[in-house]
């Protein structure tokens, strides 16, 4: 057994908003970590979108220095984790990479719903857990009542727990010590080097950049390495810490140390994220155990709005994959918005970062399909199959019956909200479950929800409907039947796919209804009649129209035969009608992107 005392590999998980990313920045302080001149607000938060939405996308990892009471000091590698559900992938990654976690709690609101599903992730990868109360400089705290919720609701002891702001560094000394004492050291049993890839990012100049975890053995610079899955061989130029505002260069990393590395490695696909890596000459027979590998759940096209950007987009996702091994995606052709890909992501939330990132860091402009989930399909041959793009939807002749995702959703609120919460999900289709008291004035709502309901904008309207105070958090349980439809929309008798959804019967009509009006005030007027439709196979079942211009070509007649006025506007209705059966319109981009939005 090889043991490595002086190491603490731990992260830091917490409901969105507790308080993580505010710890991380006073820990980095207290340690000295940071310059002050180079000390910002939430510094592990460096993705600018992460700065403005407040929120943590991206896992991160630094190494820091601690010198404890017993005055012997300590390497710390401190990893950030996002706290939202579509994230959980980011965070089990980075569980795998720690041996203890820092559960903060914010002494205000008390255990949400996803510091249960964060902790449920820790407890499963066997991380010692440490609770830590934040914000107790607040009023409004009551530190008791949400160690009382600790201990019955996730089961553990959390008596003496640090009870801190992070804010004003109040006890956060305290934490420092709690780490060193409960977090136990990294070990190890063999010495073959074995090390796990938990992240990986694209450096213009360096080529590929991997954060791994060294938990066996040790990793030289110019250590001929070997990637267990593909046994893709490369030379190690360059390996060490990752310290809070820059990489530092070192001879050696040993096991139980968490760093990066750098190997001249220019094809992004080599570097996958969960990998084992080892040495070429003295290679583990044993691979680790990785990770599960995550399956998107909810799809969308995505499209340039200018066609010839499609190369540059195409790189794009293939660079941000790198980053994200949760985004999958494939090349696709519409034949409204033209070259583009269907993607895949963990939620829409996800989704939605995802282009935000292709729109800032590639400086794309973008077309984005309603989003969709994977919906089954039985057919009256027998066979089963999975659509998750309206334009393989099958035939009604062809379909037996259609079956779509259900969710485990639990949404914890005050009591207060209840009703207007139940309210809310039987709206959403969902089937009611169970309700749990937290404790007196909190309640934990367990509904059965279509996926494809929550997929839209449940979260959004679940928080203005409580006030901000409901928090969410579901899982995937399988598949019901469920009666499903595709919507199209067709513009003068042309099917329009990009406006294609699959949607449940009981909201087809009031989609319907509200894609055609939207099309109908957006589309400018022709020289013909423009007929707008929504149909569920042949049957329509909303109806536009716009009407065409009506030039007066009887403006240049002065009075007299009244024949040869008619004469022309008859002319004038020929020359329409003609028009009407050959006239297509050029819906302009603007029109797909506003009425994507709806
Ligand atoms: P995260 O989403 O868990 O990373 O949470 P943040 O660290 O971003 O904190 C969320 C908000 O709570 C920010 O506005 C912080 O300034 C605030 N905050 C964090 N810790 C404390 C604290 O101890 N006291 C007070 N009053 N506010 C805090
Ligand atoms: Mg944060």
């Amino acid at each position: 057994m090889y043991e490595n005392k002086n190491i603490r590999n731990f992260c830091i998980i917490a409901h969105i908003d507790h308080g993580k990313s505010t710890l991380a920045d006073r820990i980095l302080e207290l340690t000295n970590s940071v310059d002050k001149r180079e000390m910002s607000e939430q510094i592990l938060d460096n993705m600018e979108l992460e700065k403005e939405k407040g929120i943590t996308i991206k896992s991160r990892a630094v190494t820091i220095k601690y010198k404890s009471l017993d005055g012997i000091e300590y390497t710390f590698n401190l990893i950030d984790t996002p706290g939202h559900v579509d994230f959980n992938y980011e965070v089990s990654r980075t569980l795998a990479a720690c041996e203890g976690a820092l559960l903060v709690v914010d002494a205000t609101q008390g255990v949400e719903a996803q510091t249960l599903a964060n902790t449920y992730l820790a407890i499963d990868m066997n991380l010692e857990i440490i609770p830590v109360i934040n914000k107790i400089d607040l009023q409004s705290a009551n530190p008791e009542k949400v160690i009382n919720e600790i201990e019955e609701i996730i089961g553990i002891s959390a008596e003496h727990c640090p009870r801190i702001s992070a804010k004003t560094g109040l006890n956060v000394d305290q934490v420092l010590e709690h780490i060193v004492k409960d977090i136990p050291h990294p070990k190890s049993n063999c010495s073959e080097l074995r090390a796990l890839v938990f992240d990986s990012f694209y450096d213009s100049y360096k080529g590929v950049v991997i954060y791994l975890k060294i938990v066996d053995g040790s990793l030289k610079t110019n250590d001929r390495i070997k990637f267990m899955s593909n046994g893709a061989e490369f030379n190690v130029t360059e390996c060490g810490h990752l310290l809070p505002t820059k990489m530092q260069p070192l001879e050696q990393l040993n096991f139980g140390e968490v760093g990066y590395l750098i190997a001249g490695i220019k094809d992004i696909h080599e570097a996958k994220v969960g990998d084992t890596i080892t040495l070429s000459e003295n290679p583990t027979k044993n691979a680790l155990p990785g990770y599960k590998a995550v399956n998107p759940m909810v799809f969308c096209g995505i499209y340039p709005i200018e066609n010839s950007k499609y190369s540059i987009l195409k790189d794009a996702l293939e660079k941000l994959k790198l980053n994200d091994a949760s985004l999958v995606f494939e090349p696709e052709t519409s034949s409204a918005l033209g070259f583009g890909f269907r993607c895949g992501f963990l939620g829409l939330l996800h989704a939605e970062i995802i282009q935000e990132r292709l729109q800032r860091e590639f400086n794309l402009d973008l077309m984005i399909t309603a989003p969709s989930v994977i919906y089954k399909i039985q057919k009256i041959n027998g066979e089963m199959c999975s659509v998750d793009n309206p334009s393989n939807y099958l035939n009604e002749s062809q379909i037996q019956f259609t079956m779509e995702p259900v969710t485990d959703a639990h949404i914890y609120v005050p009591s207060e909200y209840i009703g207007t919460v139940m309210e809310f999900c039987q709206e959403k289709r969902g089937e009611f479950i169970n309700i749990r008291y937290i404790n007196s004035d909190r309640a934990d709502i367990n509904y059965k929800l279509p996926l494809n309901e929550i997929i839209y904008d449940f979260f959004d309207t679940l928080k203005s409907k409580t006030k901000g105070y409901a928090s969410f958090d579901y899982s995937i349980i399988g598949y019901k039947k469920s009666d499903l439809v595709k919507l199209s929309i067709l513009v003068s008798g042309e099917l329009i796919d990009a406006f294609s959804m699959i949607i449940h019967k009981s909201k087809a009509y009031y989609k319907g209804k509200k894609i055609t009006e939207k099309l109908k005030e957006q589309i400018p007027r022709q020289q013909f009649e423009v007929t707008i439709q929504a149909c569920i196979g042949n049957k329509v079942i909303a109806r536009e129209t716009i009407k065409s211009f009506r030039k007066d070509v009887t403006s240049k007649l002065y009075g007299g035969d009244i024949t040869r006025k008619k004469k022309l506007l008859e002319k004038q209705k020929e020359g329409k009608k003609r028009m009407k059966k050959f006239g297509r319109i050029e819906i302009p981009k603007s029109v797909f992107l506003s009425t994507l939005k709806l």
